[in-house]
């Protein structure tokens, strides 16, 4: 079989690869990286079909393209299908805000919708020469991992996390001959997870009492249910807004792909929904919890919350996801500010902001010593590291037990 990626191998975003196997050609995500300007993958070829991990956009991005054009089948687990469209159309919508070129319209995303094969963990499909199935990947409910089996077996990750997080159980091992994996920790440690959760209620405490609101900008999938669920127990006049709060509810319509539907609910019961502009004039008043979307500050209700608090000493932001260089989340961390822009001319200016700014680790992908782990129990011959800025600290851990890496860079072909 021949592996060769379009985009995403030695970058965490853009993803899609491309497996040939039997005189059939299988794509493996096709997505997009949101940054300004959007960046692709290269332009697929015709497939028999295509698979996708998880509804991250790095990952599902550009699927609409692929079914539009091609009226490709493309295998997803429910979940991932339900969020997918819906990050899909938002990120049309701020393409459309932006005013980047659109790659693909809503009739594309249609395509896509009407393509969608849904499969789940443990069930088996036959394609180019493989039993296809899927494994739980942990990262985010309905994550899979797929495993390709035919004269090898080979078994491409997606986004991964072994950990048990609150939303999601961790991904176990697949023993196989090659294994994908992805690297986005490769060379990085996350500290403790207890601590650092421990740490994020009782600094959300301590700026609670002394009278101010404590602001936690997430990413709508996932990361608004995993800080919910941290923050369940406490008592205090807590608020969801942004789109996280349509996430909840895909989510727990498919209970089986999350850890627990209790805790959920019961998290979703602690937090009031802002539904309407009264209800945020509600939040804004009387918050003193509020979990909201853009988790890098770009944009979304955080900077109207954020705006109301930039001068109260006592009040918080509390970032817990991944800050992109150029997001005014990393320029608030670094330099203590954000660039906002009244209008789509005006040219962005600093705005400084004056309350304490937190950053803490929730991540949802696998570190190096988690990934490490993982490959040794899936004893592979041969192992690609993927998804990943900087591949070589993780290969050079896996070189050292004896398995032997390969770092295909995008075009490159690989033969396994
Ligand atoms: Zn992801
Ligand atoms: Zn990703």
């Amino acid at each position: 079989m021949k592996i060769k990626f379009l985009g995403g191998a030695d970058v965490v975003g853009r993803m899609g690869m491309l497996v040939q196997n039997k005189g059939a050609t299988l794509l493996f995500e096709y997505g997009m990286t949101a940054s300004k300007p959007p960046t692709y993958p290269l332009a697929a070829p015709p497939v028999d079909m295509a698979f996708l991990t998880h509804s991250h956009l790095d990952h599902c991005g550009m699927m609409p393209w692929l079914c539009g054009k091609y009226d490709t089948e493309v295998v997803a687990t429910p979940t991932t299908v339900d969020v997918a469209e819906l990050l899909v159309r938002d990120s049309l919508k701020i393409a459309g805000l932006e005013g980047y070129p659109k790659p693909y319209d809503e009739a594309d995303i249609l395509a896509m919708m009407r393509n969608f094969t849904t499969m789940t963990y443990g069930e088996i499909m036959d394609v180019g020469g493989f039993e296809v199935s899927l494994h739980p990947a942990g990262h985010l409910p309905g994550a899979a991992m797929y495993e390709l089996k035919g004269e090898q077996t080979t078994v491409f990750t997606g986004d991964m996390h072994t950990y048990n997080m609150r939303l999601v159980w961790g991904a176990h091992p697949v023993q196989c001959d090659n294994l994908i994996i992805e690297g986005t920790y490769s060379g990085r440690l996350h500290p403790d997870r207890q601590k650092t959760e421990y740490e994020l209620i009782e600094k959300v405490k301590e700026v609670v009492e002394r009278g101010g609101t404590a602001i936690l900008p997430c990413f709508a999938v996932g990361r608004t249910q995993e800080i919910m669920l941290i923050l369940k127990d406490l008592k205090y006049n807590m608020w969801v807004d942004g789109m996280g709060k349509t996430i909840n509810r895909l989510y727990l319509d498919r209970p089986e792909y999350i850890r627990s539907e209790k805790a959920l609910k019961a998290a979703k019961r602690r937090f009031n929904e802002v539904r309407t502009p009264q209800d945020r004039q509600k939040a804004r008043r009387d918050a003193q919890v509020i979990v909201t979307t853009g988790g890098m500050l770009d944009g979304g209700p955080v900077l109207t919350y954020l705006d109301d608090v930039k001068n109260d000493p006592k009040s918080a932001v509390l970032l817990s996801g991944y800050q992109v260089d150029g997001s005014n989340g990393k320029a608030l961390l670094d330099e203590g500010v954000i660039n906002v822009q009244a209008t789509k001319e005006e040219i962005p200016h600093p705005v400084r902001i004056k309350c304490e700014v937190k950053k803490y680790d929730l991540s949802a992908h696998a570190d190096q010593a988690e990934l490490l782990a993982f490959i040794r129990a899936c004893k592979p011959e041969k192992v690609i590291i993927m998804h990943s800025d900087d591949r070589e600290p993780l290969a050079e851990a896996v070189r050292q037990e004896g398995i032997k890496v390969l770092l295909p860079k995008a075009e490159e072909e690989v033969e396994l």
